[in-house]
């Protein structure tokens, strides 16, 4: 290492790219994928359109009522109270009155029923008094109130869902109500994971002195399965270079991306930088960030690479503040923000100069607002920090120790819809 590199007393690093500029690299080597499939809109959820989709009918299609009560004309209201009404039928939902409403006259209406002609306002039944045939109500009441507009959802010819929209239960209900059965949507890509490291043993193999569980392969195959993504997860491949480098070459030949954990750093088994070296293009970085300075991205032959560090958690990390969203993009995504809120932080975090922080939190409400607290050791071997979070707290590189009751800002990990 020399003077001028960064070790964990001195986060200052002038090597280290920032890392807004790293995430600018990322996203301007990112093409879109081109191919996409026509799929039944139910198996739609969490695919990404293709192109707009422009509502070929008007939504709602008629103009109905949007109460149980009474249609009426809005000449007829008075000020205060109503002049008694004549009700001349019933319009239940479904159906349609074909007569033409006249003056001092009403017609029951149900809501989702049509409005009859003549009539352009709804009285609810609540504020009504029948008396035989005769209604009554008080009140003040605008004209046009308590009705649904034809077209006030969509217009006919209007953009209905955009394309880039990763679909959602609400996307799919609005295609439902214009009738579209079918979309185009982009085809999932794949990713194609591995894990590096001597000291790795699977799940089910006796845990020998020196050994640990491979984590990290678990970790990316349910981030990557979160965001739809097909896996082809290829295990283990040990700190040898020739298995490396058979494993990385098919990886990139069954893949659009492929992603390793581990070796991307200065270790003496770091052998993935010396083999991608050979194999392509690919940038060895160190981040300004923590966890997850290491890291290796680029292209094996035309696929992408993406070398993440081997702590469970730096990888996480650096999984969700650089891959996710160039995965996002690649995928069609025109969107991929993720939220990020403020909060009064309640813990005194600990941070020194000179990398961008991701520590992981809890955010939870109090009467004076939302709050947010450390879930305590934040070492980046150590899954418990990020298990027990539901957000991180992201400090920027130049702040210095937090103090209880500071403004913060937090990345919420849940999104609900
Ligand atoms: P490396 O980046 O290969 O130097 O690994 C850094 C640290 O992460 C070491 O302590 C490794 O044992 C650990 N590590 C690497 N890969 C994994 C994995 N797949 N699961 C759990 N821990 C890992
Ligand atoms: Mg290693």
């Amino acid at each position: 290492m020399s003077k001028t590199e960064a070790n964990c007393q001195n986060d200052d690093d002038p090597n280290a790219l920032r890392v807004d500029i790293a995430a600018k690299r990322i996203d301007d080597a990112i093409k879109i994928i081109a191919d996409d499939e026509k799929i039944p809109i139910r198996n739609a959820i969490g695919r990404v359109l293709k192109d707009n989709i422009v509502s070929p009918i008007n939504v709602p299609p008629y103009t109905n009522s949007a109460m149980d009560g009474y249609a009426i004309r809005s000449s007829d209201i008075g000020t205060g109270h109503s002049q008694p009404l004549n009700v001349v039928g019933k319009i239940l939902a479904g159906h349609s009155f074909a007569q033409n409403i006249q003056p001092g006259e009403a017609i029951r209406i149900m809501t989702g029923a049509p409005m009859p002609e003549g009539c352009d306002t709804v009285i609810m039944q609540e504020h009504v008094t029948q008396i035989g045939k005769q209604i009554t109500f008080q009140g003040k009441y605008k004209p046009m109130q308590n009705v649904r507009q034809a077209g006030e959802d969509l217009q006919k010819g209007n953009i209905a869902v955009n394309q880039g929209k990763l679909l959602t239960p609400a996307d799919i209900g609005l295609l439902a109500s214009l009738g579209i059965c079918e979309v185009d949507v982009l085809r999932k890509i794949t990713v194609a994971f591995f894990s590096t490291g001597d000291e790795l043993v699977p799940l089910g193999d006796q845990l020998d002195n020196g050994k640990i569980y491979d984590s990290n392969s678990y970790t990316l195959y349910c981030m990557l399965k979160r965001i739809g993504i097909n896996v082809i997860d290829m295990g283990i491949i040990e700190d040898n270079k020739k298995t490396l480098g058979n494993a990385l070459q098919i990886a990139s030949e069954t893949a659009d991306v492929v992603i390793t954990t581990g070796g991307v750093s200065v270790g003496e088994a770091d052998y993935v930088k010396e083999i991608l070296k050979s194999m392509g293009v690919i940038n060895f970085w160190k981040i300004a960030m923590k966890p997850g300075r290491p890291l290796a991205f680029g292209k094996i032959n035309q696929t992408l690479f993406f070398g993440l560090p081997g702590n469970p958690v730096s990888a996480m990390v650096g999984f969700y503040q650089l891959v996710r969203p160039a995965l996002l993009k690649m995928s069609g995504v025109e969107n991929t923000n993720t939220l990020r809120v403020k909060a009064r932080t309640s813990s005194r975090l600990n941070k020194s100069k000179g990398r961008m922080e991701f520590q992981r939190g809890h955010l939870y409400q109090e009467k004076d607002g939302w709050k947010v607290k450390t879930t305590g050791n934040q070492g980046s071997h150590m899954l418990s920090s990020i298990a027990q979070a539901n957000c991180f707290i992201i400090l920027p590189e130049e702040s210095e120790i937090i103090q209880p009751n500071s403004i913060v800002e937090v990345q919420p990990f849940e999104v609900f819809m």
